[in-house]
């Protein structure tokens, strides 16, 4: 599961096998024991556990590397960090990144109307930073003032070049002295699947002779002084840290150029896009990054310092927007297993009985296929089985073969590709028509939970999460799985699992047995958590905040309950008591013809109102 590769010392595999959170060298508790006190607590599962240790700890080392990376090259400015809320927006996150980030003055991004008033009733320090982008109406424009009255770093990052005259027009109607930023389209591009969001036909930013015009106009208006912070952000998840540098360089340039037009600039903002390794693999693919976060800080400090010292320009302020790599880490999603299904359970005992004189002749014919089957014929007998499968549906479709027969000889089937899948497996090459093999025998296991909801970027970009069972870490696993949701769609699925060298298929799992087996899918806490739909009304799943304590002691400090199913059908247009009448209604009906007795009645309006207030996932009874 790669562990050690993908966790950043967050996570380890303790020595009972089990997998456990590390939110301090010395700290250390298995999910395991979390999860059965939030089930003896009686709370139903699926749960996302959030450590605000790590959140903190990721706060910290950022800008601790940072503040080496300038201590070291003798960098004559400091660093501010600035979170963009929109990576993750929840309460618990936000509050935790302020607080952790306090003392280094890291700031806070907002992206929309609804961002910004959340961020501005955050407690700040007062050299912290809240940047405002995206495209932005008089409302927004308005509201970032206004919070530069209440003593707040307020910054207005012009996306689009028609945003000066409307920050101008206000800052004059409320006679506010605007901090103003400017968004640079660099034609350096990014790395991996965000590769577009940089680039000459990114959606937001400015050109270079719509950037000289911004500054003109400010001196026009005698407000030069208000261009504060040269902007940039080439995509999320830079998987290539050379591609960071070039943007760097541009972006100093740009600055430079700014200067030498007349600018005053102190900020130089290099967006976000730093990455996280999701496989573990530490290289260019996309769900990784070939460099680490120290790396990262010390390329942007030297590499702007190397251009303003050429360019005999000030050095500024560095500023970066990093979401993802603080807080991808600090969530995991615990998955119950609620059941296994696969082309090749409960088939085992069928497949080894000699067929019977009466059976069809395809069922004798794919028994000697299993006898027979070695390394040297396996392709031959793989192609005779797929025949013989398809004239076995064909003669069945024409009442020509028996139930019985078909069932054996699915079953046979089965077993002959399980035959041949361990012949190959130590196979340097296999045919291009067994490639799929092990996808195609690989069990299902269905976990409790909705990928729409609690995974989005899994079923919309393909992105990856190490997902690994949180017990029995010293047993090796037997079963090869895919992973299905409980959503009444097929495309609810997980397929693709990381790797070292590229991309899984199936998952190595434990056969589950009398004790309930959880997955925990790890790296989780960005964007995820508020990207995701309520897809057949599945509602946001319950989280406990977990704080570590020493001696493998933990205090679930606060449990939010998931949505209940009331809330999710009201977000619909429907209202509770329009429901429940209804529901009475039919009631009083039945009772009149006779299907339903009164305690019947009385029974079901109870049921009926439990299941409205209740979890919207599926609730066993864990044993
Ligand atoms: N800043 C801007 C302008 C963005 O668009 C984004 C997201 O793409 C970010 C910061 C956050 O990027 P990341 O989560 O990769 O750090």
């Amino acid at each position: 599961y790669q562990v050690p590769n993908w966790s950043g010392g967050w996570f380890r595999v303790s020595d009972k096998g089990q997998l456990e959170a590390t939110t301090s060298p010395g700290l250390h508790v298995p999910l395991r024991a979390i999860v059965d006190e939030i089930v003896d607590r009686g709370e139903s599962l699926p749960v996302i556990l959030r450590f605000p240790q790590v959140l903190a700890g990721r706060v910290k080392h950022l800008n601790e590397v940072f503040g080496q990376a300038i201590a070291e090259y003798g960098y004559t400015r400091h660093y501010q960090g600035v979170f963009p809320i929109k990576v993750n927006q929840r309460r618990a996150v936000v509050e935790t990144v302020a607080s952790a980030g306090y003392d280094y003055a890291h700031g806070l991004e907002a992206g929309s109307k609804a961002e910004l008033a959340l961020c501005l009733a955050q407690r700040m320090h007062p050299d912290a930073l809240l940047c405002c982008n995206g495209f932005k109406d008089d409302g927004f424009i308005k509201l970032a003032l206004w919070g530069r009255t209440l003593g707040k770093n307020v910054v207005i990052t012009i996306e689009k070049f028609s945003e000066l005259d409307r920050i101008l027009k206000q800052a004059k109607a409320l006679g506010v002295r605007p901090a103003i930023g400017v968004r640079f389209k660099l034609h350096a591009r990014g790395s991996g699947q965000w590769e577009e969001s940089g680039g000459d036909q990114a959606k937001f930013g400015l050109n270079a002779y719509e950037l000289l015009r911004v500054v003109e106009r400010l001196k026009e208006e005698g407000m030069i002084d208000s261009l504060v912070m040269l902007h940039t952000h080439i995509g999320s998840q830079i998987t290539d840290i050379r591609r960071v540098k070039v943007a760097v360089r541009e972006a100093t340039q740009t600055y430079a150029g700014l200067i030498a037009a007349g600018a005053e600039l102190k900020y130089l903002n290099v967006g976000g896009g730093l990455g996280v390794d999701y496989d573990g693999s530490k290289t260019t693919f996309y769900a990784s990054m070939n460099y680490t976060v120290k790396e990262y800080a010390a390329d942007v400090v030297y590499t702007i310092q190397e251009t303003c010292k050429a360019r005999g320009v000030p050095e500024p302020i560095i500023i970066s927007e990093s979401g993802r790599a603080l807080t991808a880490h600090h969530a995991v999603l615990i998955l119950p297993v609620i059941d296994v299904t696969g082309p090749t359970r409960n088939l085992e005992d069928q497949e080894l009985v000699a067929p019977a004189e009466d059976s069809h002749q395809l069922i004798k014919d794919m028994h000697e296929i299993v006898q027979n089957i070695s390394m040297r014929n396996y392709r031959e007998m793989y192609n005779d089985a797929v025949g013989d499968k398809q004239t076995l549906h064909d003669l069945f479709d024409l009442g020509y073969v028996t139930l019985q027969d078909r069932a054996r000889g699915e079953a046979l089937f089965n077993a002959i590709l399980r035959k041949i899948s361990k012949l190959i497996q130590s196979e340097k090459y296999v045919p291009d028509e067994l490639e799929d093999l092990q996808k195609v025998l690989a069990d299902k296991y269905i976990c409790n939970f909705s990928l729409f909801q609690s995974l989005p970027d899994n079923w919309a970009i393909q992105a990856l999460f190490p997902i690994v069972p949180l017990d029995r870490l010293n047993q090796k696993p037997t079963r090869q799985a895919t992973l299905v949701d409980i959503t009444c769609d097929s495309d609810g699925k997980i397929e693709k699992f990381i790797d070292l060298r590229d991309v899984k298929a199936t998952l190595p799992l434990h056969e589950p047995g009398k004790q309930p087996y959880y997955l925990g899918v790890f790296l989780m806490g960005a964007y995820q958590d508020v990207l995701g739909s309520s897809h057949n009304l599945f509602g946001k799943v319950s989280e406990a905040h977990v704080t570590v304590r020493p001696g493998g002691r933990f205090n679930i400090d606060l449990f939010v309950r998931g949505q209940k199913a009331r809330r999710m059908i009201e977000s619909m247009g429907y209202e509770e008591p329009m429901l429940r009448d209804s529901i009475e209604d039919q009631a009083d009906a039945a009772l009149k013809v006779g299907t339903l007795t009164p305690g019947q009645e009385h029974e079901l309006l109870e049921d009926y109102g439990e299941e409205l207030l209740g979890y919207t996932y599926l609730e066993y009874e864990e044993s």
